[in-house]
């Protein structure tokens, strides 16, 4: 499992929030030790959490590892793990399976849980990725978001977006290799 990152990111000038129930621009107020985004006319906090997200870890036979080329940003032209964000009213596996099958055409079966895994984001600046090992069947299409998707010899992976991701196919490994 990633390092747990404890130190809170400043918030950035450039975000500006807005309350959803009454419009007020929302300021920054140290609340519980936390800058929180504070509505100072309804004097409610608005929390702010890591945005849940899933991965496949897709290992074949023959010892190789399932990625995708990325079509956008974050790490656009980068390959990676197929992932995605989990939908309101999906279940981590759930959305696993469905990014999967959209990004790679395979349909697959969860087989274990490898980790959950933090990811500091420029666009989202910190992303919760749960990574699954999970086998796959069916014939390669690359699909939505991503432009190709291949597997690729263990030993001979290509450079990968994510350090999270990087995490969960080294994890991923030794749970095979023991
Ligand atoms: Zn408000």
């Amino acid at each position: 499992m990633e390092k747990e990152e404890k130190n809170q990111t400043t918030p950035s000038k450039i975000d500006v929030y807005h309350c959803p129930s009454c419009g007020t621009r929302l300021t920054y107020r140290l609340i519980e030790g936390w800058q929180r985004l504070f509505c100072p006319a309804c004097n409610r906090i608005h929390y702010q959490n890591p945005l849940p997200s899933s991965a496949a870890f897709v290992y074949d036979r023959e010892g190789r590892i399932l990625l995708v080329l990325r079509g956008i940003e974050p790490g656009k032209g980068k390959w990676a793990l197929p992932s995605g964000f989990i939908e309101i009213d999906e279940t981590p596996e759930t959305a696993c399976l469905r990014e999967l099958k959209e990004e790679t055409g395979l349909e697959g079966r969860i087989m274990r849980l490898i980790g959950v895994y933090s990811q500091k984001s420029l666009m989202y600046r910190n992303v919760l990725i749960i990574g699954y090992a999970v086998k796959a069947k069916g014939k390669l299409v690359a699909g939505s978001d991503s432009r190709k998707a291949d597997y690729f010899p263990s030993g001979k992976l290509p450079e990968i977006a994510f350090s999270s991701h990087k995490q969960i196919i080294h994890d991923g490994l030794k749970d095979i290799r023991g």
